[in-house]
């Protein structure tokens, strides 16, 4: 409803363009805070979700963290002003250049993710005289009941260090004298929605915690990672996801040892309504089944749904005609360039603005140049 009273400002933009309003991020992340300051969990936002400066800005004002998977996300997070022990980094694929960023800016903590890595950044670390602190990255073996494509935390998958491979590992520990580890960090997959996974999650952590223990290593912190989905279907009804129940559940179930910090790194949650991809229809076409809506928007500014999918809600925000059936679709090259077929929007005409809602994560940070693609400014409302 709000997107259709925002149509004469988007008149003179060009199109596609993404718009954030940046009302409801503030009203996310509030929330977030609040729950946060309840039960005492330390917040760091998954850059990779969306890496807009305005958004990370608004993140680091917030108090929040920055979790980051590349060289280039560190240096951004410090550049917009998360302070070095703010910062974790995480990935399976770290580069020696990447790690020595870290390592110059003094970031908080690596989540490390195999034996091999933690012996490079051993090395690298006692090449500049520091200790780094790390977590390890633990492959749970929790069945995240999401796509197949965003799920992480399967032993087939490729993220986090087996549970057989342990034992070896934490022998091997006294001899890497430029490491200190002192978290365990989980990371299970993306977009879950049924919250039994999540007690899973804090089931399996309370068994590993315990083991390293018994290893007498002590854990200071526990990282859960992120995965909170949000309602692709209805973003009207449930802008704001259900924090409540999602840290409830670690607050129930996840067994904190005395003085232990808890993190979470969440994206999707946090970025994913504030944010709607904004285009136009270029052309009506006859189609043999449905009619195509062809707009200006492909899946080089939205990707997800040619990658795993994904549904995003369409809207005409230009019409009330009577409601048709449509194939809204980009002009790129592929036929996966299909946002949504047979969507029931009303009578659509050349020149309409569509919204492609929830498109806040894993929208703007995937764009590409394909097709050699122009690439207009985000606009933010308040
Ligand atoms: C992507 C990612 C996140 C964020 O996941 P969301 O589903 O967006 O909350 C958190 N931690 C790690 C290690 C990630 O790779």
């Amino acid at each position: 409803m709000r997107l259709k009273n925002l149509v004469s400002q988007f008149e003179s933009l060009e199109t596609p363009f993404y718009h954030y309003d940046l009302d409801l991020l503030k009203q996310t992340v509030s929330e977030v805070k609040e729950l946060a300051e309840k039960y005492d969990f330390d917040i760091h936002y998954a850059v990779k979700a969306n890496s807009n400066e305005r958004i990370l800005s608004e993140l680091n004002d917030a108090g929040f963290g920055a979790d980051c998977v590349s060289g280039n996300e560190v240096k951004l997070a410090s550049k917009v002003g998360f302070s070095s022990e703010s910062i974790l980094f995480a990935g399976v694929g770290k580069t020696d250049k990447e790690i020595n960023i870290a390592l110059d800016l003094n970031i908080k903590a690596f989540n490390c993710e195999s034996t091999q890595e933690i012996e490079v950044l051993n090395d690298l670390a006692g090449k500049q005289n520091k200790v780094a602190e790390i977590s390890l990255r633990i492959n749970p073996n929790v069945d995240a009941k999401t796509h197949k494509y965003i799920t992480t935390g399967l032993d087939e998958n490729k993220f986090g260090i087996n549970q057989v491979d342990l034992e070896v590992l934490v022998s091997k520990l006294p001899e890497w004298k430029n490491i200190n580890l002192t978290g365990l960090h989980f990371h299970i997959g993306s977009q879950i929605t049924d919250m039994n996974v999540f007690k899973g999650l804090c089931l399996r952590v309370n068994e590993l915690q315990n083991w390293f223990e018994d290893n007498a290593i002590k854990i200071e912190h526990l990282n859960l990672g992120g995965g909170l989905g949000i309602n692709y279907l209805s973003p009207d009804e449930e802008s704001i996801p259900e924090f409540k129940t999602y840290f409830g559940i670690f607050n129930e179930f996840l067994e904190r040892k005395p003085g232990q910090k808890v993190h979470f790194e969440l994206g999707r949650s946090i970025v994913g309504q504030c944010g709607s991809l904004i285009t136009r229809v270029v052309f009506i076409k006859n189609g043999i089944n449905t009619d195509f809506a062809i707009v200006d928007a492909g899946m080089t500014e939205l990707m997800r749904p040619a990658l795993y999918q994904s549904y995003h809600q369409i809207e005409n925000l230009s019409s009330e005609g009577e409601v048709k059936n449509y194939d809204v679709v980009g002009p790129i090259c592929e036929s996966t360039d299909c946002f949504g077929k047979s969507v029931k929007l009303p009578e659509t005409r050349r020149g309409d603005f569509i919204a492609l809602r929830s498109a806040g994560a894993y929208g703007e940070v995937m764009t590409s140049r394909y097709n050699l693609r122009d690439q207009n400014a985000p606009l933010y409302t308040e």
